[in-house]
């Protein structure tokens, strides 16, 4: 089977998605690029997480064509594919829609530095515009947003995350999941404390060096 490990990985990280409380059902979707074999695992459409076997992930080309499987590719696998060509950092990409960092997608909000955990994202999560999903528009609304950041929200629709690995890209979804719920809770007792852009170089330079994004 081609990119077994990469397809056992879809599925482990598919199942924390729901257990980490991430995504419901079976929403959210996972891809990773094995750059050597040029070939990218992502999770096929609507199949439950829990039912989910390492061969009903669907291996693909990096143009999106499929390779191995006999399940129809993830409806987002347009961004996934734009992402994962976008930048050589980027070698997993994660879409949940995690209901704190989506309720303030639906506000239209960026996340800004309210806890030093944002930097898990950057100085702050910008926003992508909203477009419809499966789209190429909501593609290229999502590479303009996300530049050199580790995420985005995605207006009215949830959360991407990316990383270096698939453990890295889940672990930013996770983090911002906190921040996230922090800010609102703060937005509900009054205007929160914003860190510095400077302040957000120091604590990205000390992620760098403790191996975290
Ligand atoms: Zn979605």
């Amino acid at each position: 089977m081609r990119l077994f490990d990469e397809r056992s990985a879809i599925v482990k990280f598919g199942q924390k998605l729901i257990t980490s409380h991430l995504t419901t059902g079976t929403g959210g979707n996972l891809s990773i690029y094995n750059r050597s074999e040029g070939l990218i695992a992502i999770k096929p459409s609507g199949v439950d997480y829990f039912k989910m076997r390492p061969e009903d992930v669907v291996v693909v080309s990096p143009s999106g064509e499929t390779v191995e499987g006999k399940l129809k590719p993830s409806i987002e696998i347009r961004f996934h594919l734009d992402l994962l060509n976008f930048r050589e950092d980027i070698n997993a990409v994660v879409h949940t829609h995690q209901v704190n960092a989506t309720t303030i997608a639906c506000m239209n909000w960026e996340l800004p530095a309210v806890h030093y955990l944002v930097g898990f994202s950057g100085n702050k999560v910008p926003l992508a515009k909203y477009a419809s999903m499966g789209t190429q528009a909501l593609s290229d609304n999502i590479l303009e947003a996300i530049g050199g950041y580790n995420a985005c929200l995605m207006a009215n629709h949830g959360l991407v995350t990316v990383g270096t690995d698939i453990g890295s890209a889940f672990n930013v979804a996770e983090e911002l999941e906190l921040v996230s719920k922090l800010f609102i809770q703060c937005k509900s007792m009054g205007e929160p404390k914003i860190l510095s852009d400077e302040e957000m170089i120091i604590i990205g330079e000390k992620f760098m060096t403790s191996g975290q994004p």
